[in-house]
């Protein structure tokens, strides 16, 4: 027999890193009864391991800085596929959110003049990231941690309990949303450690699960990010856009096998650090794209004075967009000239005294140091690209994260939401997402609530259905695998699915993660419910499965080359292409549905934020025309 505690809320977040987090902040702080839910240890999400910095145009290093012009780059970065409203939300409020975390508590590094510091980054134009050394996400997950404490102790004095309005439940996984009609009921899943159930009866749920990465081997994420956020809101009816941009990142650890993937922060390369190939050629300079020339160095002097004189010289094309980066590196390493374990050498120790490096970057000295036995005050690293974010998601209304298609109630940000990062995001664009629409869902799923005329109900049978799915594998005698399911996987999405793309192989991707799903339908595992991490990613694998399918099929859908989506057979990018989003919804078998919907159209103030001739190169003659002459 199994019994299922019951909890009710008025919100419930799904996810405990920057998004989640301050989702909640806001739900509680417009007097909600809210849960926090957090797969692994809380304080442990994604957000944790973030190292460069949050962006932000405050403009504390250079005054020309200002939301337009991180606007503009954003919009770049994301080869214009961005929603634009997102994109200019987050331009407009990301200031605001870094200023209102000092006033949790987070302690920026500070410029000479008691500023918040801002640090350079791929993509951005002036120096933008708020930063704590190359430990940022940690001061940022402190910090909300810290307010949510301070929230407690308030409802401790007025109700004499800390958690009569704002409760954690840690090392819990949420496997399936209930609804009534089309509306959001609740949420249920399992304690990990116990195997027991809980439900969660509540009228609104902010997804803020995070990314996807653990569909690939070598990747920078943790063993959480199996999608499920993405799969949960898939279940319940809505939809997910752009599945087809992942950002592998240029620099992840190629270097002991055993940590292969682990990031090495962008930090290094705005910090002075240099990529070379076995020639010791800085072979950037052979790969701006044209998009891009003008903004990049063309000889290594000026991209050098950059650093110390960054209004009279333009940037080293190191800091290009990742996903520039991370494509030369490919082709640099299939030519020949990769380092001894296959990836390029990243310099920072011709480039900035040592004690500089290891005041400037700690953790990746430290990293180095002890994983890899390697100084990098005084050899180069050896990096290759990583799997390291997914830019699509939720498809969700950009104001209030409402997530579109057929279900209420159900909002998403962070990580899991899409449409902010277009097809590439800009790195230290996402703590900022957090926050910005972190926020901005919390208080929405509030307002939500007070709309309802009543609270929706949870179903019996619903819960008897998700009950039976979380234990059929264990009921199940004999049957696949679950980590040989997982292998199967990695393999299928890394090898045909992975940073190259070309129509043949996915179309065998697709056939493969077709029998790989009568496979996990049949998935089984020993032992009981209590803490069986077998069991924990047999449930799991069938949220990678599907996300991997929308991947798959919106890869081979779409037929250019823009951002984290590369075809080998269609190079280039098409104007009229980035007109359209791939939206993947469920049919009602649960196959995967996939439909082109038109990008929204930018706004004509913030479309007049460009120069024509930059617009030539991302738009269609028919949308340059209805534009006017100049
Ligand atoms: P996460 O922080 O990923 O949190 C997801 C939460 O959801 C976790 O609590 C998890 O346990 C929970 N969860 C997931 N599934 C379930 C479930 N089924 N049930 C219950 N809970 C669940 N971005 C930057 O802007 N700047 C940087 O410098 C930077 N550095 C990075 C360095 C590394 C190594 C990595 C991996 C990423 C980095 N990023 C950086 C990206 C950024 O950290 C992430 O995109 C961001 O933190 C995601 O935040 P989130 O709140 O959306 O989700």
């Amino acid at each position: 027999t199994t019994t299922t505690e019951r909890h009710l809320y008025d919100v419930v977040v799904i996810g405990a890193g920057g998004a989640g987090l301050r989702a909640a902040i806001e739900a509680r702080l417009a007097g909600k009864r809210t849960a926090i839910i957090s797969k692994s240890l809380f304080g442990k999400a994604h957000t944790v391991m973030a190292e460069g910095g949050a962006a932000a145009a405050m403009g504390n290093v250079n005054s020309r800085d200002n939301w337009m012009v991180h606007f503009r780059d954003t919009m770049r970065g994301g080869k214009f596929l961005n929603n634009f409203r997102m994109a200019e939300l987050h331009a407009k409020e990301a200031p605001e959110r870094i200023w209102e975390l000092e006033t949790y508590g987070a302690l920026f590094d500070r410029t000479k003049d008691g500023k918040i510091s801002q640090r350079n980054f791929g993509g951005h134009e002036y120096p933008r990231l708020a930063h704590v050394g190359d430990r940022t996400g940690l001061e940022l997950i402190r910090t909300l941690q810290q307010k949510i404490v301070s929230l407690q102790q308030e409802d401790y004095a007025e109700t004499g309990s800390y958690e009569s309005r704002i409760r954690v439940f840690q090392e819990t996984t949420i496997t399936e949303l209930l609804l009534d009609g089309d509306r959001v009921a609740g949420a249920f899943g399992y304690y990990r450690d116990s195997g027991e159930f809980l439900l969660f009866e509540a009228p609104a749920v902010v997804l803020a699960t995070g990314g996807v990465g653990r569909s690939y081997k070598v990747t920078s994420n943790s063993w959480e990010y199996t999608g499920d956020g993405h799969a949960l809101a898939l279940r319940s009816g809505a939809t997910l856009i752009n599945m087809e941009f992942l950002q592998f990142h240029p620099t992840g650890m190629v270097w002991p096998p055993s940590v292969k993937g682990i990031l090495v922060t962008e930090s290094v390369r705005g910090d002075g650090g240099v990529l070379r190939n076995s020639e010791g050629k800085r072979f950037m300079f052979d790969y701006v794209p044209d998009v891009f020339r003008k903004q990049y160095a063309e000889t290594e002097e000026e991209a050098d004075r950059w650093y110390t004189d960054p209004d009279n010289n333009r940037r080293p094309p190191e800091l290009l967009p990742r996903d520039e980066v991370a494509r030369a590196i490919n082709n640099e390493v299939k030519a020949g000239r990769g380092s001894p374990a296959g990836g390029v050498f990243l310099d920072v120790s011709t480039r900035l005294p040592a004690e500089q490096i290891i005041k400037r970057l700690p953790s990746m000295h430290h990293q180095f140091k002890e994983l890899a036995d390697v100084d990098i005050t005084k050899e180069p690293m050896e990096v290759g690209p990583t799997c390291h974010y997914v830019m699509g998601g939720v498809e969700v209304d950009p104001d209030t994260g409402a997530a579109a298609g057929s279900v209420l109630g159900l909002f998403a940000a962070g990580e899991v939401s899409g449409g902010m990062h277009g097809s590439n995001r800009l790195g230290g664009n996402s703590l900022s997402d957090l926050l910005v629409f972190g926020k901005r869902a919390g208080e929405h799923a509030a307002a939500y609530v007070d709309t309802l005329p009543r609270r929706p109900k949870v179903s019996r049978v619903d819960v008897a259905a998700a009950i039976e799915v979380a234990l059929a594998p264990l009921v199940r005698a004999q049957g696949e695998n679950p980590y040989t399911l997982q292998q199967d996987l990695q393999a299928v999405m890394g090898d045909l699915v992975g940073i190259i793309r070309r129509e043949g192989e996915l179309s065998d991707a697709l056939k493969r993660l077709a029998d790989l799903r009568l496979r996990v339908a049949n998935v089984a595992v020993g032992g009981g419910r209590r803490y069986n991490p077998g069991w924990h990613l047999a449930l799991d694998l069938r949220n990678m499965l599907v996300v991997s399918e929308c991947t798959a099929k919106a890869a081979l859908e779409r037929e250019e080359s823009r951002g984290g989506h590369t075809r080998e057979d269609f190079p280039r990018m098409s104007p009229e292409w980035r007109r359209l989003n791939l939206v993947c919804s469920l049919d009602e078998a649960g196959g995967v549905h996939l439909e082109r919907k038109p990008v929204p159209t930018m706004r004509s103030e913030l479309l007049a934020l460009f120069d024509r001739s930059e617009l030539a190169k991302y738009l269609t003659t028919e949308e340059l025309t209805g534009l006017g002459e100049e």
